[in-house]
């Protein structure tokens, strides 16, 4: 796709989203007008619990771009969007971390990276009926490869697949597909929670490490899987 096109694709697709917080949030302060906070969350959606996930963090940088870019915080920037459009929206978001630091390093044994993803996976574990959704990036080798892929573990296939197709509203020209999670991915592999993994781009692929590097892009990914997130509750 043409970058002019991609872009006004891209920002059309912000424009409806936002559109659609907008209202939620109007239908949200007219329905409070007359009940009470616990009203609005007993029959609202402000029940539904979502764990975001930041990958990596702290001395845990992950992939790192040619030009010393981090993964662990486009992860991060990314997460923190997501976890604003869905509080806005009703949900209550527990994030596994919100600042730059690994995770679990109270813990007496394993490595340090060991521990830091038993932690994580813990925290996932706390919410069994909630969408974990873990956020991360790529990197490969050859330069080519780019775009959004998403891995999933069990019960969360429908969540992985609402995200993959509302990322085609970003880029349409990308053409991966979900994936199942094997052993290699250890949050995914042993969650009980219904989990994704979302590799949200590939940081040694120049174009799309310029758009992560950006507010507007790392916002058009989090509304994208702000989309399939909602999908995956709304037909729980
Ligand atoms: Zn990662």
């Amino acid at each position: 796709m043409q970058r002019k096109e991609a872009a006004r694709v891209c920002l059309g697709f912000l424009l409806t989203v936002l559109i659609m917080a907008g209202a939620i949030a109007l239908l949200s302060v007219w329905l409070s007008r007359d009940s009470d906070a616990d009203e609005l969350q007993a029959g609202g959606e402000a029940h539904r619990v979502v764990v975001i996930d930041a990958g990596h963090g702290g001395a845990d940088g992950g992939a790192v771009a040619h030009d010393g870019t981090l993964e662990k915080d486009i992860n991060l920037e990314i997460a923190r969007v997501l976890a604003a459009l869905m509080r806005v929206s009703g949900y209550k978001v527990v994030m596994t971390r919100e600042r730059d630091e690994m995770l679990g390093q109270d813990m007496t044994s394993g490595s340090a990276k060991m521990r830091d993803l038993k932690k994580r996976l813990e925290i996932s574990s706390s919410y069994p009926e909630a969408l974990t959704v873990s956020v991360h990036c790529n990197k490969f080798p050859q330069e080519s490869c780019h775009g959004l892929q998403v891995y999933y573990g069990e019960g969360a296939q429908v969540a992985a697949e609402a995200v993959q197709n509302a990322f085609s509203l970003v880029d349409s020209s990308n053409r991966r597909k979900i994936k199942k999670a094997d052993s290699s991915i250890y949050l995914l592999h042993r969650a009980s929670a219904p989990s994704i993994l979302v590799e949200c781009g590939f940081l040694s692929n120049r174009a799309e490490l310029e758009g992560l590097k950006t507010e507007e892009y790392r916002k058009a990914l989090a509304l994208a899987i702000f989309h399939g997130a909602s999908e995956f509750y709304d037909i729980q």
